[in-house]
């Protein structure tokens, strides 16, 4: 027997959405880099994780590596918005290179908030995923004061020299509420464990949360577009799941969605990570709406207007042009 099509179909769009001000810096810093010095600009690591981001820029001249040993002496290279320890700014001023730096700023305060605690020789719990680029490039800061905690379930492996001096910090694109579950355990094993100065999980993850909840609980079905190498967008997978959606799916790209997953469904809520550029949110749109999902409402909790400068080696190049 056919499934049977629900009459009235609808989409709820969550807003904030998508390119954050970090994301939106370092892709216009790469871009630009190759408008103001020409190709080959070279990326180390993916500038944001996301697929379609990272085809496009490579179309365009870019050439991403793993390491900045990839890359010829006296090249260009770009540090992606995840951030960097200071062992790469030293290989890379080793090999002459030129770098743009697109850290996000964001990250870069949690850099500095880890050297200041190190340098008062406390202890640094550090909350986030391990083998994530930014916990690595973080835990370059100080690496003898940093431990990482990844999960509730790391919380009995923590070993600390002094309890009264001991702090925790966190990746930028955690779970909100999973982070406070986290540091609500910490604190029952050392209940002198102090918070970071302000919150290290940044604004466009915790907006993206807030958005997602929202949409969640009178979705059947939330589809986030972003990327699998996506923290904050695997995030609101869980997110949507654990606030009422019955399903929940990570898809790179529209054609990724499987008609089976729309089978019975009257509204689907529709996200996408901090690393999603709009145009691949609209291919969604215009797939659900081939299936009758026509009636679209997009639902925004939180109002965002965040901007970052372009990194400051590269806006000064482009003043004097
Ligand atoms: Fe910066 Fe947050 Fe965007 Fe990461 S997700 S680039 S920390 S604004």
């Amino acid at each position: 027997m056919e499934p049977q099509t629900p009459t009235s179909r609808r989409v709820l769009v969550a807003k904030p959405r998508g390119y954050c001000a970090g994301v939106d810096r370092a892709v216009v810093a790469v871009e630009k880099a190759l408008e103001q010095y020409g190709a080959p600009i070279y990326v180390r690591k993916q500038i944001v994780h996301n697929t379609h981001v990272v085809k496009t820029l490579e179309a365009r001249g870019a050439i991403f590596v793993e390491e900045t040993e990839e890359v010829p002496e006296g090249e260009i290279v770009v540090f992606s918005a995840h951030g960097v320890a200071p062992v790469v700014h030293e290989e890379a001023r080793s090999r002459r290179l030129r770098t743009i730096d697109a850290t996000c700023p964001l990250v870069t305060k949690v850099h500095n908030e880890a050297k200041r605690f190190a340098g008062q020789d406390y202890d640094i719990l550090l909350i986030g995923h391990e083998g994530h680029e930014e916990v690595e490039g973080t835990s370059g800061e100080a690496p003898d004061n940093i431990q990482l905690v990844d999960g509730l379930d790391a919380v009995d492996q923590v070993q600390v020299k002094d309890p009264s001096k001991l702090v925790w910090l966190s990746q930028t694109t955690l779970s909100v509420d999973e982070t406070t579950e986290t540091v609500a355990r910490l604190k029952e094993r050392f209940p002198t464990l102090i918070d970071p100065p302000s919150d290290d999980i940044c604004y466009a993850t915790q907006n993206r949360q807030v958005a997602v909840k929202e949409i969640a609980a009178d979705s059947q079905l939330v589809i986030v577009v972003g990327s699998e190498n996506s923290s904050n967008s695997k995030r609101l997978v869980e997110v949507a799941k654990d606030y009422g959606a019955e399903a929940a799916y990570l898809v790179d790209d529209a054609t990724l969605i499987r008609d089976e997953w729309l089978d019975g469904v009257t509204t689907v809520g529709v996200t996408s990570g901090a690393s999603v550029p709009e145009e691949l949110v609209e291919g969604v749109l215009a797939r659900l709406a081939e299936h009758g999902f026509g009636d679209v409402t997009e639902v925004q909790p939180v109002d965002e207007r965040m901007r970052f400068a372009l990194p400051h080696e590269l806006r000064k190049d482009l003043r004097a042009s």
